[in-house]
C-alpha cells in the first residue's frame, strides 16, 4: 500500500515515460505509449516451433525451441528501446518487458515448461563499465512472470570478445568460440533451461552459450531474446 503510494506520488512528480519515443508519459504499469504499443507488436514465435528465430539456429539439433518478444529495424522503435536498454542506462524497462513476455510464455504450449532462465553473460569488464546486464534484467523478469529461478553466476563470458556488429557468421563463430563457460553446478541437471539474451542476430553468441549449457545435462535448451535483428 504505502510502496503504490509512493509509486503514484513519483509518478506524478517525475511522470514515466514511453520506453520507445520518450515524448508520451505512460501509466506505471505500462511500458509502451498508446502510438508506440500500435506500431511495436509482440511476434507470435513464442507459439510456433519453427520460426525466423530458431531458422537462425538451424542445424542445431540440441535446441528445443527458440523465440524473440520482437522484430528489430534499423532506426525503429524497437532499435530506440534497445538503445535505451543498453546505453542509457534504462535497464528497467529489459525487467518490464520480462515481466510481460514471461506471462505469455507461461501460458505458451511450448514454454511453460520452463524452470530455469540463464541470461547470456557479459564480460566482467563490460559489466563494471555498463553497471548492469541488460540480459539479466530481462531474464530477472521473465523468471518472476514464470514463477522459475534464474541465475546469472552459471554461465560466465571467460574472454571479452569484440563487438559482433559488421560481422559476418563465420567471423562471429570464430568471435565467439570458448568465449562462455559454465561454472561447475547442478542446479541446471535435468532443467528445461531458456537462455535469454536482448538481441539475436546470427545466433552465434546464442549457440556457443547453448553449447556450454548442455554440458550440464538439462533436460532442454531454449532460448528468448527481446528482439530478433534483420541479418
Ligand atoms: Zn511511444
Amino acid at each position: 500500500m504505502v510502496l503504490q503510494l509512493l509509486d503514484d506520488f513519483l509518478q506524478l512528480v517525475f511522470p514515466r515515460l514511453c520506453a520507445s519515443c520518450q515524448k508520451y508519459a505512460v501509466s506505471a504499469k505500462a511500458i509502451l505509449c498508446p502510438y508506440c504499443e500500435i506500431e511495436i507488436t509482440i511476434t507470435k514465435y513464442h507459439l510456433q516451433i519453427e520460426n525466423d528465430c530458431t531458422m537462425r539456429l538451424e542445424g542445431r539439433t540440441s535446441l528445443h525451441s527458440g523465440t524473440s518478444m520482437y522484430r528489430f529495424y534499423p532506426q525503429g522503435r524497437v532499435q530506440q528501446m534497445i538503445h535505451r536498454i543498453k546505453y542509457q542506462r534504462q535497464w528497467d524497462i529489459a525487467r518490464r518487458l520480462g515481466l510481460r513476455y514471461g506471462s505469455l510464455l507461461h501460458s505458451s504450449p511450448i514454454y511453460h515448461q520452463v524452470d530455469f532462465v540463464v541470461p547470456v553473460p557479459l564480460h566482467l569488464h563490460k559489466l563494471r563499465k555498463r553497471g548492469y546486464n541488460q540480459s539479466s534484467a530481462f531474464a530477472q523478469g521473465l523468471a518472476k512472470a514464470m514463477g522459475v529461478d534464474w541465475s546469472d553466476q552459471l554461465l560466465r563470458r571467460v574472454r571479452n570478445t569484440a563487438t559482433q556488429t559488421h560481422k559476418t557468421r563465420l567471423e562471429r563463430l570464430e568471435n565467439v568460440a570458448g568465449a562462455f563457460a559454465l561454472k561447475k553446478s547442478t542446479l541446471l541437471e535435468g532443467r528445461n533451461v531458456l537462455l535469454v539474451d536482448d538481441v539475436l542476430t546470427t545466433g552465434a553468441t546464442l549457440e556457443a552459450c547453448i553449447e556450454e549449457v548442455q554440458k550440464a545435462n538439462p533436460r532442454s535448451v531454449s532460448f528468448a531474446t527481446i528482439a530478433l535483428a534483420e541479418k
